[in-house]
C-alpha cells in the first residue's frame, strides 16, 4: 500500500506511457524498442542502465519468440526486478544488525536530502521492534542541526548525545560510543555533517568519525548509510560516486520518492554503483519510512 500510494507520481507518468506504447503497436520492432528506451530514460533510470535492460529485453523477447507488445509489459517487470537482485540471492537487503552487542549506523549525505528525517524515521523503526535507540548529533556544523535531531529524539522517545554547534563531531561520537556502551544499547544512529562547499575536509571529518568508530567498537560501523534526494535525479547519482568514492558505503536511502515522477533513479543506483537501495522515503511522517523491496517497487509502478 505504501509503495502504491508514494510511488503514484512515477507510476502515473512510467506506466502510463508503457500502457500507451503497448497499444499502439502491432509488433515488437527496433521503433518500440527506441520508444521504450526513451520512456525509461524519462524516468531516470539512467543511461546505462537503460542499454542494459533494453538487451536484456531484446534477448529475452527473441528466445520467447514474443510477437505481441502487450506481452513485453510482464516481462519487462520480471527484468526489472532481475537488475535489482542481479548479484544478490536476498531480495531484500535488509539492515546489518548485530545480533548480541551494540550495532552503529553511521549516515552520510549533503544538506537537504532527508538525512535527519530518515535517522528520525529509522529510530521509531527500530525502536518499534523492540531495539534500544541513541543517537548522535555529528553533524555540529549546520546550524539548527544538533536542534532538528533532538526535535526528532523527543518525536519518537529516543535520546541525543550532542554537543555545542561547532563541537568536534569526532568528540561528539566519542561521547555518544562511551554511552551506548555502558547503557548496553542495542543501536547507536550517527548523524553527520553533510556541507558540500568544502569537500575535502568533508571527507576528512567523516574519516576521522569513522575511525573513532572502528577504534571504540571493533567490526563498526556495522552500516554506512547514505541519503540521496530522489528529487535530484542524477545529481543524486553523482553525490552517490562521490561519497562512495570517498567511503566505504553499504548501502541506500533513496528519500522523496513520493515527491518525483522520476522513481528510475533507484534502478539506475542500484544496477551502477551496486550498492543496495535498503530504505526509500515515501513521505515526511514518522511512518513513511519503507523497507526497500524491489518487486513490490516494481509491482508498485505498473499496479
Ligand atoms: P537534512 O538536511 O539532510 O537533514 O534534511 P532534512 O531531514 O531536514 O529534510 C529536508 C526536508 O525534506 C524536510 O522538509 C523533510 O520533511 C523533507 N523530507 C525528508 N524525507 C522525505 C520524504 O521521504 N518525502 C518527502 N516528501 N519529504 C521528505
Amino acid at each position: 500500500e505504501k509503495f502504491r500510494d508514494g510511488l503514484s507520481k512515477t507510476r502515473n507518468s512510467f506506466s502510463e506511457k508503457v500502457n500507451d506504447l503497448v497499444s499502439r503497436y502491432r509488433k515488437v520492432d527496433e521503433e518500440f524498442f527506441e520508444e521504450l528506451e526513451e520512456i525509461l530514460i524519462s524516468a531516470d533510470v539512467g543511461v546505462t542502465t537503460v542499454m542494459d535492460l533494453i538487451d536484456v529485453l531484446k534477448t529475452e523477447v527473441k528466445k520467447r519468440n514474443i510477437q505481441d507488445p502487450k506481452d513485453v509489459q510482464a516481462v519487462i517487470s520480471e527484468k526489472l526486478v532481475e537488475l535489482f537482485t542481479d548479484d544478490n540471492d536476498e531480495k531484500v537487503e535488509g539492515l546489518n544488525i548485530q545480533p548480541d552487542g551494540l550495532t552503529v549506523i553511521l549516515f552520510v549525505g549533503v544538506n537537504g536530502v532527508g538525512k535527519t528525517t530518515t535517522i528520525g524515521k529509522l529510530a521509531h523503526k527500530l525502536k518499534n521492534e523492540g531495539k534500544s535507540v541513541l543517537l548522535a548529533a555529528g553533524d555540529t556544523f549546520r546550524a539548527g542541526a544538533i536542534e532538528q535531531l533532538e526535535v526528532w529524539g523527543e518525536r519518537v522517545g529516543v535520546e541525543v548525545i550532542k554537543q555545542s554547534e561547532g563541537s568536534d563531531p569526532a568528540a561528539v561520537m566519542f561521547d555518544a560510543l562511551q554511552a551506548a556502551k555502558s547503557r548496553k544499547v542495542d543501536i547507536l544512529i550517527c548523524d553527520t555533517a553533510g556541507r558540500l562547499q568544502n569537500k575535502v575536509n568533508l571527507m576528512k571529518e567523516l574519516e576521522k568519525v569513522k575511525r573513532v568508530i572502528e577504534r571504540e567498537v571493533p567490526g563498526a560501523p556495522h552500516e554506512v548509510l547514505l541519503v540521496l534526494d530522489a528529487t535530484t535525479g542524477q545529481n543524486a547519482m553523482s553525490q552517490a560516486k562521490q561519497f562512495s568514492e570517498a567511503t566505504n558505503v553499504t548501502g541506500i536511502v533513496l528519500t522523496k520518492l513520493d515527491g518525483t515522477a522520476k522513481g528510475g533513479i533507484v534502478l539506475a543506483i542500484r544496477h551502477e554503483l551496486k550498492t543496495p537501495v535498503k530504505f526509500v522515503g515515501l513521505g515526511e511522517k514518522t511512518e513513511d519510512l519503507q523497507e526497500f523491496d524491489p518487486e513490490q517497487f516494481v509491482y508498485g509502478l505498473f499496479a
